[in-house]
């Protein structure tokens, strides 16, 4: 089997298992962020290294999940009601079995993945910003790269953005 098509079937193999629990999850998210560096130009390498925290040596990956650890009690005990505003970045609805998506009605005021990941791209190359505004563009950034890759972080208001979806089986 040719390399290729053998990593292919890794990754669909850990998403399957990831999506069993926590939609990507840390691994599937540090899978996308890993696949994502193979791409990266040189200079790409040297940018992300400089913005990255220095105990990560430029690897996306290691904190490609840092938007969803600061959410919740478990993984940001102190601060992670400071956050809440973010939970609305990691997807995008549309009304109930509407299947397009519509910016100006679906993403008001760029509040939702797209708008989200529009923003952080321009705050990621704005150099008026500072060093920390920057690199949390940069794991923003990152992370819902990865989230709007996933089948079920688009989807309809009534099951949140595909978040209320059951995808393993409820007799487990
Ligand atoms: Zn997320």
């Amino acid at each position: 089997m040719p390399l290729g098509k053998l990593i292919f079937h890794f990754f669909l193999l850990a998403t399957i298992v990831v999506t069993k629990t926590h939609s990507w999850g840390a691994v599937g998210h540090a899978f996308v962020a890993r696949i994502a560096m193979t791409f990266l130009t040189d200079s790409s390498k040297t940018f992300i290294k400089d913005i990255l925290p220095w105990y990560v040596y430029g690897n996306m990956s290691m904190l490609a999940s840092w938007p969803d650890n600061i959410l919740y009690p478990d993984t940001n005990p102190v601060g992670y009601l400071n956050w809440d505003w973010s939970k609305p970045l990691h997807y995008v609805n549309t009304p109930d079995y509407v299947c397009q998506y519509v910016p100006s009605r679906d993403c008001v005021e760029d509040n939702c993945i797209d708008g989200a990941i529009q923003n952080y791209t321009k705050r990621l190359a704005n150099t008026a910003l500072d060093h920390v505004q920057r690199q949390e563009a940069l794991q923003f950034l990152v992370h819902y790269v990865g989230d709007i890759h996933q089948p079920l972080h688009s989807g309809f208001t009534s099951d949140r953005g595909g978040n209320s979806v059951r995808g393993d089986d409820p007799e487990s």
